[in-house]
């Protein structure tokens, strides 16, 4: 598979590129860049052979057959779009767009045109968060009653820009880490959950945007889902709770690029440690990924995965700041 990247951005350079070369005949031809200079200096970088601003004369390359977004959140939809005229298939970043209007466009676009389209979330990608999804689905838990998702990182120095100090370009917390929990929470139960309740500050980070946010959501079953995710937390740990009629789960350091963390299960026959398969989180990704494109199975994320992980973030944002619960709004999307 022949690859462009869009966007020479630090997700790509360090997890992507890497990912994408780890498969047999993967090739990278070009990276757009916003900026001429930038975009060579990147490429040099990377060991990639071209590189340019004009993103369509990239897509216009017939040798490319896959394409990666990696832009800030308010560039992905027009991409995706030129895209996905241009007959690529695609791994875009999360959130898929700035509204759910969007972000459904994209994806009827690529089921229009017969492309597979999918979201980067990594996280259901991991050995982990598949082993809890397991034991849940196995009924290991029983009825599921509760899950509580922590996710209060630190923002490393280096990413202290645009998702700081820039609304325009998608910045906040929640756009940025709310995201990844929903589509978490919609894995590892499959339900969709249905209305939230939210709060959300800025606590020493955020400028114009939050960077803390807490929230409660409800599922079709009556199950809820505790949520917390911040830029600010030096010491916070992540971490998910799975509670159910009969055991509770507690997995510690799972939110996370790397394939770290430990899961353990109580029931009334006592703790025990989970194991589970460990590899790296975006070589799976693209792995199901060029699957798909292959004619086998979906992508870990599809574009239907990423309407709906935006649709709970930005209903999130929306409770937080009218104070009113909120009904998720999948935009049609089943
Ligand atoms: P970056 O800030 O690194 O990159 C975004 C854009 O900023 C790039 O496309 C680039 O523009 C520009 N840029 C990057 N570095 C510089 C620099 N040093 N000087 C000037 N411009 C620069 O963002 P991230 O890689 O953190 O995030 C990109 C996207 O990926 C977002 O949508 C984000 O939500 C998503 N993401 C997903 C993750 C996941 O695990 N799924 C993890 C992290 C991010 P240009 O291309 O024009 O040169």
């Amino acid at each position: 598979m022949r690859w462009a990247l869009v966007g020479a951005s630090t997700i790509a350079a360090q997890y992507m590129i890497p990912a994408i070369r780890a498969h047999e005949g993967a090739e990278i031809l070009r990276v757009v860049s916003g900026s001429a200079e930038r975009g060579r200096a990147y490429a040099d970088q990377h060991g990639i052979a071209g590189s340019g601003t004009d993103l369509g004369e990239a897509l216009g390359d017939a040798r490319v057959d896959a394409v990666y977004i990696s832009t800030t959140n308010e560039k992905h939809l027009a991409q995706a779009m030129a895209a996905i005229e241009a007959g690529k298939h695609l791994i875009c970043e999360k959130p898929l767009a700035m509204s759910v209007a969007d972000a459904v466009s994209m994806v009827r676009a690529a089921e229009a045109a017969g492309l597979v389209f999918a979201t980067n979330h990594h996280l259901r990608c991991s050995g982990s968060h598949r082993a809890i999804r397991d034991l849940i689905a196995s009924g290991r838990i029983g009825r599921v009653l509760s899950l509580r998702l922590f996710h209060a990182v630190h923002l490393p120095a280096h990413l202290q820009g645009w998702r700081i100090t820039s609304a325009e370009a998608g910045g906040g917390v929640i756009p940025d880490i709310t995201v990844h929990d929903a589509d978490v929470a919609r894995f590892l139960t499959g339900e969709d959950p249905q209305t939230v309740v939210a709060q959300m500050a800025s606590s020493g980070m955020g400028q114009g945007v939050e960077d803390l946010a807490m929230s409660v959501w409800t599922m079709p079953s009556g199950a809820m889902v505790m949520s917390h995710e911040s830029f600010t937390h030096p010491f916070a740990g992540s971490g998910l709770e799975a509670h159910g009629t009969e055991g509770s789960i507690f997995a510690r350091g799972v939110m996370t690029q790397q394939p770290v963390g430990e899961i353990e299960l109580v029931t009334a026959s006592g703790r025990e440690a989970v194991p589970y398969d460990s590899y790296d989180l975006y070589e799976k990704g693209v792995a199901e990924f060029a699957a798909a494109v292959g004619g086998e199975g979906k992508p870990a994320a599809d574009g239907q995965d990423g309407v709906k992980s935006l649709a709970v973030a930005l209903a999130v944002r929306e409770a937080a700041r009218s104070g009113a619960r909120q009904t998720v709004n999948y935009g049609g999307i089943e």
